[in-house]
């Protein structure tokens, strides 16, 4: 599949550059779903990547070109396709640490008294997503330049740039530069109650309207788009065929869930050494998580505590291993976080630890996919409870991984993964009873219905992979070129 003229816009570039000891750049991979999705039709096509490069770039400064033998999914991505948004300090951390993640994922996570409205963090963000589209527009020149034939394709990605369609639909229709735009936000779209705290909302709403086609996780975020747009700004919606009108434009609204690069995770747990989880006669319930607290992890170490002491017949037997991934150190609600998970551990391990068994291995660091691949086909049930999550793609993974024995996926609706992953045992982390009742339930469930549940779970990630959510995106708007290059 190949896209024309696609330009991605997203806050960071796929790779991240790193200052060498000669002063020189070089690039390091980035894993995520994305980039894996992404980066290969980016490459094959000759489109272009607009992204801040993670560091401060000098005058004299340029983009690395790939190394031989780099086969990450930006091996081909010459220098001169990718364009670097510099960023002031200042700036990147008023509109990063502050609009992005202390305002907008608390907010757009249905928790707002986490949330922290400040005028400078805004101005900050406003500042970053004009930077952001000027380097669009410089990135649409060129290809009107180098492609006076096609009409490009800006695809903008997240929360840290709702506000740059505007803009470059603004200056691009002033300069007479062809373009469609489309943006797809990886975090849930809140209910419009949610959203009317946010003072500036109006903004944020004829930001991403600006866009020709607006594309969500799930139903449920089209649908609180929507109302945002009908009852903020007055406009007229549809929401059967999921259009909203604003000026004088008709925007496509669509739920298009993101999946995972299935194969390669199939693949990985076929590689990956055995990790030691299945030595030993310890039954293991797995958690990985990012350090967030929209992942439930404190309701998770209660409510495994509950288990322990509910059906004792478990102690000695299992074992929950967490990993965390250390995430915005700087933030302090992440800060309060760490704490108290640090203490939890402890007083939970303290309680029923024996000298020969612990209940908790709680790894705080990160893990690259491939052992994660090991872990998530070894242990005996995943725990993904988040309080709220756009999709979760830990419990896609998992599935993905399981390759030998058909372990259990225990997951929450409020998960946009939740509402499409029915095989799974569902529950509702703000009952902590109930979990590890459904915990118990896990871990004695027979091998039959387990592996049931679990080939329906797998069939399902399996054809809706990345490759497809991309490729529907692509559809959706109108720019994909299947193979025998027919438009579709
Ligand atoms: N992940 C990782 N190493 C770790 C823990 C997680 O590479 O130690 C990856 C994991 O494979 C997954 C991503 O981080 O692809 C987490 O994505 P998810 O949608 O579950 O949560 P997010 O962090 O995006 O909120």
């Amino acid at each position: 599949v190949t896209a024309s003229s696609l330009i991605v816009v997203s806050n960071r570039l796929p790779f991240v550059l790193k200052r060498t000891e000669d002063d020189g750049l070089v690039r390091k991979p980035s894993a995520g779903g994305l980039v894996t999705a992404v980066a290969p039709v980016v490459v094959q096509s000759g489109g272009l990547w607009v992204g801040w490069p993670g560091l401060q770039m000098k005058e004299t400064d340029s983009v690395p070109e790939s190394v031989e033998g780099d086969v990450s999914p930006t091996a081909g991505l010459k220098s001169s396709q990718v364009l670097s948004v510099n960023l002031d300090d200042v700036d990147y951390e008023l509109y990063y640490n502050g609009c992005c993640n202390a305002t907008f994922w608390p907010l757009f996570h249905s928790m707002p008294d986490r949330a922290i409205f400040n005028e400078k963090f805004w101005m900050a963000y406003k500042k970053v997503n004009e930077d952001f589209s000027e380097i669009t527009l410089k990135a649409l020149r060129k290809m009107q330049t180098d492609h006076p034939e096609q009409v490009p394709l800006v695809w903008i990605h997240d929360y840290h740039l709702m506000l740059a369609a505007n803009t470059i639909r603004q200056k691009a229709e002033e300069e007479n530069l062809q373009c469609k735009i489309g943006f797809f936000l990886h975090i849930p779209f809140p209910p419009w109650d949610i959203m009317k705290i946010f003072p500036w909302e109006d903004m944020i709403l004829q930001g991403i309207l600006a866009c020709d086609l607006v594309g969500f996780h799930v139903e449920d975020y089209c649908l609180n788009f929507l109302d945002s747009c009908q009852r903020g700004l007055g406009s007229r919606v549809d929401r059967k065929l999921m259009l909203a009108e604003h000026g004088g434009r008709t925007v496509r609204i669509r739920p298009l869930p993101i999946g995972i690069p299935f194969s390669r995770f199939d693949q990985m747990a076929h590689e990956s050494p055995n990790c030691g989880l299945d030595t030993n006669n310890v039954k293991v319930v797995l958690g990985v998580d990012r350090l967030d607290y929209t992942k439930g992890l404190v309701n998770r170490l209660q409510a495994f505590e509950r288990l322990l002491e509910e059906f004792p017949e478990h102690i000695g037997k299992i074992m929950l291993m967490q990993v965390a991934v250390p995430s915005r150190t700087d933030v302090k609600e992440y800060i309060d976080l760490k704490e108290d998970m640090d203490k939890l551990v402890g007083q939970i391990n303290g309680k029923f630890s024996t000298p020969t068994w612990s209940p908790i291995r709680y790894i705080y660091g990160c893990i690259s996919q491939q052992e994660l691949a090991g872990y998530y086909r070894d242990a005996d049930v995943a725990l993904v409870t988040p309080m709220r999550d756009g999709m979760n793609l830990v419990a896609k993974e998992f599935v993905a991984c399981r390759i030998r024995d058909p372990g259990v996926l225990i997951l929450s609706p409020f998960a946009g993964a939740g509402g499409m992953m029915h095989e799974a045992l569902l529950v509702n982390p703000y009952e902590i009873g109930t979990v590890a009742k459904v915990l118990h339930r896990a871990l004695t469930m027979p091998h039959d219905e387990r592996e049931v549940r679990m080939n329906a779970l797998r069939a399902r990630e399996k054809i809706y992979d990345v490759n497809f959510w991309m490729k529907s995106f692509l559809k959706s708007i109108g720019t994909l070129i299947e193979e025998d290059g027919e438009d579709v």
